[in-house]
Formats: structure tokens, sequence, C-alpha cells
């Protein structure tokens, strides 16, 4: 595990931002590490107090921003603050080198850095704007007669790599994010159904349940078995077997609210999590798929019914986790079964805690 993600425990691995937040504490650390080193050495070793100075700030600065995002600041503002500091930094060194020794070819770390932090177009404008000012920046070098080993070969050449640079860079970071965005989809769809499956809902459930812990918020899990889901692919077979099992998973859509994460847990079973829920909302949400379903004939002439068992975790209780959720919510499933199916089974025992709690 990342060692930011205590920072940062609602981004999983499958949130857009990870990768992109894993790069900005990189580049900190590097940075943190490269100016307080290189500070050091300024001072010890080449007697730079003066560039030790610009080194110490580079240092502040990174840490700054290193307590700014660590401290749940903005990841938008924090990638431009990244990229300007970079810039700044760099800019700063071919400065100082005069151009000289090649100095210059610093600036191509810049788009990979830009592209991935600010996305396509944002990117493309500031690493175009940055190499122009380098151009510009050696061609006055060149008029100058400075250095030795720059002639205008070297100019263009820079010029045709920069510009090689911004149209690579921009495509391949589109072709990234547009195939981030399918393999996000696709690893978290069920194919028969497309809504979320087993992977996605448990990968979830933990996130969510940490995060409205935080927000002192309940969670509740709606676990659904469709009752003697075997006579239909008895008497219709596999194929309507699966029509029917779409025609429920659309059912279930329409009866949650947009917060709620609807999925298949695997064969006939769904599992829908209703974030920020208490036991009590989480039953009338089963109660009107159960009665949804009791109305409602499928495919012109199938009637079906199901059972649902509901766990809900609490804030204030230590043991409530993604786990003992899960199982709660199949033993009330389990009883729901037993009590003669078509029905739903809820747990109230954190209920019971919240009117304990306000009577003291
Ligand atoms: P109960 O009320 O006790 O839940 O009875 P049931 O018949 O639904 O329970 P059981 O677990 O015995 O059977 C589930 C059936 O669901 C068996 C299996 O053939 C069927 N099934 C599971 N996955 C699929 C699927 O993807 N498509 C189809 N058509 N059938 C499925
Ligand atoms: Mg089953
Ligand atoms: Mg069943």
């Amino acid at each position: 595990m990342k060692y930011w993600r205590k920072y940062h425990p609602t981004i999983g691995t499958d949130d857009p931002r990870y990768h992109q937040v894993s790069l900005i504490y990189s580049v900190l650390l590097i940075m943190l590490i490269y100016f307080g080193l290189i500070g050091l050495l300024n001072i010890t070793l080449f007697d730079a107090a003066h560039i030790a100075v610009f080194d110490f700030f580079g240092f502040l600065l990174a840490a700054a921003i290193y307590f700014y995002v660590s401290r749940g600041g903005n990841f938008k503002v924090a990638g431009w603050v990244v990229t300007a500091t970079l810039i700044f930094v760099l800019l700063a060194f071919i400065h100082v080198a005069e151009g000289q020794n090649y100095s210059l070819l610093w600036v191509t770390i810049l788009p990979p850095i830009a592209f991935f932090l600010l996305g396509p177009k944002a990117g493309s404008w500031v690493t175009g704007l940055v190499f122009a000012y380098c151009s510009w920046f050696l061609y006055q070098l060149l008029g100058q007669g400075v250095p030795g080993n720059l002639s205008l070969g070297a100019f263009f050449n820079f010029i045709e790599v920069a510009t090689a640079q911004i149209f690579l860079f921009r495509y391949y970071e589109s072709s990234r994010r547009r195939a981030y965005e399918q393999l996000q989809k696709t690893s978290a769809t069920d194919p028969l159904t497309g809504i979320f499956n087993r992977l996605h809902l448990d990968n979830t459930l933990k996130t969510l349940i940490a995060a409205s812990k935080r927000d002192i918020q309940a969670t509740s899990v709606l676990l659904l078995d469709v009752d003697h889901f075997k006579r239909i692919n008895d008497e219709y077979g596999h194929i309507v077997g699966d029509k029917v099992l779409v025609a429920i998973a659309n059912i279930m859509k329409k009866e949650t609210r947009d917060g709620d994460l609807v999925g298949r847990w695997g064969g006939e079973e769904f599992l829908i999590i209703c974030p920020k829920t208490d036991a009590e909302q989480a039953e009338q949400i089963a109660n009107r798929i159960v009665k949804k379903l009791n109305s409602e004939t499928l495919l012109d002439d199938i009637n079906v019914t199901a059972s649902i068992g509901i766990a809900t975790a609490v804030a204030y209780e230590e043991e409530h986790n993604a786990e003992t959720l899960l199982q709660t919510a199949d033993k009330n499933l389990y009883q729901a079964k037993a009590d003669g199916r078509n029905t739903v089974v809820a747990s109230f025992d954190d209920v019971a805690f919240d009117s304990a709690q306000s009577s003291i």
C-alpha cells in the first residue's frame, strides 16, 4: 500500500485520481530530497551559500505543497502548483547554466508530468508556452554568439523535438485516459446485467464504510436473492432466466436512489450498497423492491419474488466493517428465506443502541 493512502483513505486504486496523486507525492518527495541535499552540498562542499538559499527556498516550497496536499488540499490546485514549481526550477537552472552543456535537455522532462497532471488540453498549453520561451531563449543565445556548442542546427533540432513531444504526449495522454476509462468501466461491470460486479462492490464497500464512519453516518447493504429461481430456469430455459435477471437488475436500479450502488453479487444474488442510510431507511428501500417485484410481470408472463437481508454499519461500532456487514446481511437473508421468502429481514441493534444513547 502506498504510504500516502493514510492521508487519503477514500482514494482507492480504482479512483481515477489515484495515479495522479501518486505522481504528485513522488515529485514532491524528489524535490524535497533534491533541494535538501544539493542545498547542503552547496554550503559544505562548494562554498556557494548564495545558490544554497535558492535550494532551501525550493525545499520550503515543496514542503508547503506537501503539507497542503496531505491536509486534504485540492488535487487540481496541487497538480498546477507542482507543475509550476517544476517549470520554475527548470527555467532557473537553464538560466543559471546559460543554456550551455545541453542544459536545455532538462525541459524534456516537463511534458510527461504536465500532460499527466493537467490533462491533454492544459498540458499542451503549458508545455507549448515553456517550449516557446526556451526556443526564444536559445535564439537569443545564438544572436550573442554564445556558447560554443550552439548552432542554428541545434536551434532547429530543439524546435522539432519540442513540437514532436507536444503532439506525441498529447496523443499518448488522450488515449491513456480513454483506455483507462474503458478499463474502469469493464472491470467494474457485470457483463450480463450491466450493473456493478462483485469486485467493484467489494472495493467500494470498504471505502464507503470508512468515509461514512468519519462523517458519523450509517451505511446499509441489501442482499437480495431471487426466490426459487431454479424453477424459472427449469420452466423457461437459461436464456429466459438470464433475461429475467436483467429485468430484475433494472427494477432494482429504478427503485434505488442515485447514490446507491446496485450490483450483482453472483448467480441470482444482488447487493445494493446504500451510503448514508440507516436500517429503517434501508428497510423502506427493500420493501419497495419486494413490492415492485410482486406487482410487476417480467417478460410478459413471468412473476418472481425475492428475499432481502439487510445489515447496517454505524459509526460508533468498532467491529462494523465490510466483512461483518456482509455476514449479517447473509444471516438475515437466510432468515428471510426461512420466514417463507418474498420478505425483508433487517437487524435493528444499531437503532436500539441509538435510542439507548439518547435516553442517557
Ligand atoms: P431459493 O429461493 O432458495 O433461493 O431457491 P433458488 O432456486 O433461487 O436457489 P438455488 O441457489 O438453489 O438456485 C439458484 C439458481 O440460479 C441455480 C442456477 O441455475 C441459477 N442461476 C445462477 N446464475 C444464473 C445465471 O447467470 N443465469 C441463469 N439463467 N440462471 C442462473
Ligand atoms: Mg442463491
Ligand atoms: Mg435464489
